[in-house]
């Protein structure tokens, strides 16, 4: 399979390649040129299958064409060593959680499937080492470097603001050691992104080293995001003989809710999808007037949407030929004030004796605003409450168990190399790595 860029001056390029680079030349993103329909008897028995059976069927369609058949079994196999499970909260509405990984959210499933599909391309066809670089308010760091641990071959910067994490995530990538190496900037997020984007593209550090992304512009940490769309989408099938549910994905910056349009691009039958954000809603504004005005972030308590011009919105507009009309047609939003959220998690917890995390109450609250006469919804529970301790704690006035996986963290010495907000000094330390 080849991939073009959605900036169009780019064509023909290798999932190798796509991978490594993260970006295309032309600063556009990589789009698969095909994508392929799963066939009527994967869709007649999809029920009967387990999550990895039908990541394996879904992964194949993907990158069957560039890795070969018992590879891919056993990156699927290995990086989705855990369920997705589906959960009824109310008559209508369902919740797949997507944080039983290692990090308790979902962008576990993309960080270690990205991880070993690359390091299949280190040891198989001889590419060389790769330095991923990732700049973190807190969730993205975390996956990604427990998702790339241990992997031959990778390096991982993950460059986080001084200060300004909290210590449940800040522990959850500077205790790993090994090949992972965590960057502490005084400075704020920006600064972070910046320090990345600069290195990206300065062309001496770039011929000393491989330098490539982990967020969701690369797509082997995008694709891989599909596979769970089937698997809901099986689960409720299963349970409530239901088979065309609306689904709602909380969104930052759209990587997540793509794939699942691609989903429905191979035949999924989803009714439609729901675009749940914060107070950031660029988006929900481009679906009202057709005009896409991307501004500066706001702060929210779901801060993992906090994003003001969502990196994927290129995909989806190259997905839909640039047609408004043909978005709006498969796609609506909602967005919520932190007051709205709040609300939200407290009467969902009462009456449903379902604790959401802020950005599950995005998605649970914009299916109940959005659910139709005799539609059945399923929103994408993103994180595990637990990750957000304090902001659950003070809205339930409860306190929140931490699951094991969670405190075993908490448990290792952190170690982490300070820099100034400086690119010369940055770039001076990775040229002598
Ligand atoms: C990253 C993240 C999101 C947003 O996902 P996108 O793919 O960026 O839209 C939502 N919720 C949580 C908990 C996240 O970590």
């Amino acid at each position: 399979m080849l991939y073009y860029s959605t900036n169009k001056q780019v064509s023909g390029v290798s999932l190798q390649e796509a991978v490594v680079k993260g970006l295309a030349d032309d600063r556009g993103l990589f789009m698969p040129d095909r994508i392929k329909q799963l066939p009527a008897d994967f869709y007649a028995n999809m029920d009967k299958m387990s999550f990895q059976e039908i990541a394996c069927a879904v992964a194949d369609a993907f990158f069957g064409e560039d890795v070969e058949a018992g590879a891919l079994k056993n990156i699927v196999c290995d990086a989705l060593d855990f369920d997705t499970p589906l959960v009824q909260v109310t008559d209508r509405i369902y919740s797949l959680e997507l944080y039983h990984g290692p990090t308790l959210a979902f962008k576990d499933v993309g960080a270690r499937f990205m991880s070993r599909l690359l390091g299949y391309f280190i040891r198989k066809q001889g590419q060389h080492r790769v330095n991923v670089l990732v700049a973190t308010s807190g969730d993205t760091g975390s996956a990604v470097a427990n998702g790339f641990l241990g992997v031959e071959g990778i390096h991982v910067y993950v460059l986080y603001p001084k200060g300004k994490v909290s210590p449940i995530q800040e522990c959850q990538f500077t205790t790993l050691g090994q090949n992972i190496t965590a960057v502490e900037i005084d400075g704020v997020f920006d600064d972070c992104q910046r320090l990345v984007k600069t290195a990206f593209m300065d062309a001496e550090l770039n011929s000393h080293m491989q330098l490539t992304s982990a967020n969701s512009i690369n797509v082997a940490r995008f694709l891989p995001q599909a596979f769970y769309y089937f698997y809901a989408c099986a689960q409720l099938k299963r349970m409530a003989g239901i088979t065309d549910p609306v689904i709602c994905v909380p969104s930052g910056n759209f990587g997540n809710i793509t794939a699942g349009l691609f989903g429905k691009r191979m035949g999924l039958p989803v009714k439609r999808f729901i675009a749940a954000n914060n107070r950031n809603d660029i988006f929900l504004q481009y679906l009202n007037t057709g005009i896409y005005t991307p501004r500066p972030s706001v702060a929210t308590i779901a801060n993992a949407m906090d994003v003001g011009d969502p990196s994927n919105f290129a995909r989806i507009l190259d997905l839909y030929g640039n047609s408004h009309q043909a978005i709006c047609a498969d796609i609506s939003g909602f967005a919520y004030t932190d007051g709205q959220i709040a609300d939200t998690l407290r009467s969902c917890y009462r009456e449903n004796h379902y604790l959401l995390d802020p950005h599950g109450a995005c998605g649970y609250q914009a299916l109940k605003d959005g659910l139709r006469d005799g539609e059945t919804g399923i929103f994408l529970e993103t994180a595990h409450p637990a990750k957000f301790l304090d902001t659950v704690e003070g809205i339930i006035g409860e306190k929140v168990q931490i699951p094991a996986k969670l405190q075993a963290f908490m448990q290792g010495t952190k170690q982490s190399v300070p820099m100034p907000n400086d690119f010369g000094t940055f770039k001076q330390f990775l040229l002598n790595q």
